[in-house]
């Protein structure tokens, strides 16, 4: 009996000095692999590639070095997919599918930042273009939005490639330079050159809403929020003139007052909140996972569509669902102080509700305004709300499977998002449009995109790789699962050959 527990107690030890080594080389590879990735997006962050309205050549050095350096990063990519540039600055790469019938998706990443502002240099606690890896994060602009996107998705082809997959679906991977500006010169190119060539699309997948925790009051559960429609922007200006003057014997109404009386009135007259179909499946999501009162609500949903809209309009992130909402950005008067300034004026930016476009907008603006004195007019880039997009198709399907592989405890929702992206571009090549970023977001990390100590945690950003290499599978073929949407149901429960 000693002997046998001394033989027992021995492979015992063995077994676990194997697993200790095995797991600790398992682990290495895996620190090796975060290494790798990490430094990947360290050197996209160190180039420099900010976006600006007033000169398109801003930093035109850091866009053609960022292509050097993706062609280098990612030798398998430049080596197997055709490349082309669009418009001196975007990227626009063709993975070819074996099956020409299907048709091709494409994922859009942008790959220029905005800028930092001066002021908050010294808040950084690692410089915004030195790409720091540093406590498990990479540091930096650009680590939130978007290059960590770029990257990841080149990442995950490159990695598909080295195992030698091959997509059936050709397969887009188009990053623009210029989408926080608007996307024209950029997106907007590539979309004009897919549209000159005939190309309609199966689905495209961009930036937008992520897997949140903690957000939503009364939401425990992780919820993958996923954008299938986007609000539409404009941008207006109010401008009131005066006859100016010495300060010691003013007018009864001054343009400061004139103006702010708009402002107020602007304020007090809200948009019209109402529900629209994207917002109620999200509604229903969410009280399918709050049940109780929420629930039976939701399921009365037309008894109790007042209380519902009333619930939602007392968080502001909620509020922004169902109505267009406008807020004044930019306000101009006066340089004196004992100077009645001849003009004051007001720029708001609006983010208009599905259903509404900028004649409806402005009407309502005017209407609530209602005041001579103050002139009103749009300026800029209007942007219609997107179309919606439906989520009962297979594509649909196939990312929310995607999302459940790689994030197991989120449920996927489908949701507003309430900016624009670069997809707005493409609403001509396909209807399946999708805003997604597939990373876990909580108030705090929302709360670092375009701001100072941007960065991204080395283990999230490895889940989007990941992400994208499930994607691509799951939506382009070879993988069984996906050929099943396609596979006549009888044929899988005919017997299987067997060898001999
Ligand atoms: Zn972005």
């Amino acid at each position: 009996m000693g002997r046998f527990f001394k033989l027992l107690l021995f492979v015992v030890l063995v077994a676990s000095v194997n697993l200790v080594s095995a797991q600790r080389i398992v682990l290495n590879e895996h620190q090796i692999q975060r290494k790798i990735i990490a430094e990947k997006l360290s050197g996209a962050i160190q180039i420099q590639t900010v976006s600006s309205v007033n000169d398109a050549d801003y930093n035109k050095e850091g866009f053609l070095n960022l292509h050097l350096y993706l062609a280098e990063a990612f030798p398998l990519v430049q080596k197997k997919l055709r490349k082309e540039v669009i418009n001196e600055y975007s990227l626009l790469y063709t993975w070819q599918g074996t099956k020409s019938a299907l048709k091709p998706l494409l994922l859009s990443a942008h790959m220029d930042v905005v800028p930092v502002e001066e002021a908050s240099g010294g808040e950084w606690q690692e410089k915004p273009y030195h790409g720091s890896i540093k406590d498990g994060y990479v540091w930096g602009r650009g680590t939130l939005d978007d290059k960590y996107r770029v990257i990841a998705i080149l990442q995950a082809v490159e990695r598909l490639l080295s195992e030698g997959y091959q997509p059936e679906r050709t397969i887009y991977l188009a990053f623009g330079h210029d989408e926080e500006i608007g996307g024209e010169n950029g997106a907007g190119k590539i979309s004009e050159v897919l549209e000159k060539r005939n190309i309609k699309l199966e689905a495209v997948f961009d930036e937008g809403l992520a897997v949140v925790e903690d957000v939503i009051p009364g939401v425990k559960q992780q919820l993958a929020l996923v954008g299938t429609a986007a609000k539409g922007t404009l941008n207006f200006k109010l401008t009131v003139k005066g006859e100016g003057g010495h300060s010691s014997a003013p007018p009864k109404d001054s343009p400061i007052e004139i103006l702010s009386r708009a402002i107020i009135r602007l304020q007090e007259n809200p948009f019209k909140s109402r529900m629209t179909t994207t917002t109620l499946e999200t509604v229903e999501a969410m009280a399918e996972i709050m049940g109780g009162k929420q629930q039976f609500a939701v399921r009365h949903y037309w008894l109790f569509k007042g209380k519902i809209l009333k619930m939602l309009a007392q968080d502001q992130a909620t509020d922004a669902l169902i109505r267009t909402k406008m807020t004044p950005t930019i306000l101009q008067a006066g340089q004196k102080d004992n100077v009645m300034p001849r003009v004051a004026s007001a720029t708001f930016n609006v983010r208009i509700l599905n259903g509404e476009d900028d004649k409806s907008v402005m009407r309502h603006i005017r209407k609530a305004i209602s005041d001579d004195r103050v002139q009103v007019e749009m300026y800029g880039d209007y942007t219609p709300p997107s179309p919606v997009t439906v989520t009962n198709t297979w594509i649909y399907g196939a990312l929310q499977n995607s999302i459940k592989d790689v994030f197991p405890k989120a449920r996927v929702v489908p949701a507003l998002f309430p900016g624009g992206t670069d997809a707005k571009h493409y609403t001509n090549l396909t209807t399946n449009i999708f805003r997604f970023a597939p990373q876990v977001v909580n108030r705090e990390i929302a709360q670092l995109v375009h701001n100072v100590n941007e960065r991204i945690a080395i283990d999230v950003f490895a889940t989007c790789i990941q992400f994208y290499e499930v994607l691509i599978q799951n939506t382009c073929g070879v993988d069984p699962d996906t050929l099943l949407a396609d596979t006549d149901l009888d044929d899988l429960f005919e017997p299987e050959d067997t060898e001999g």
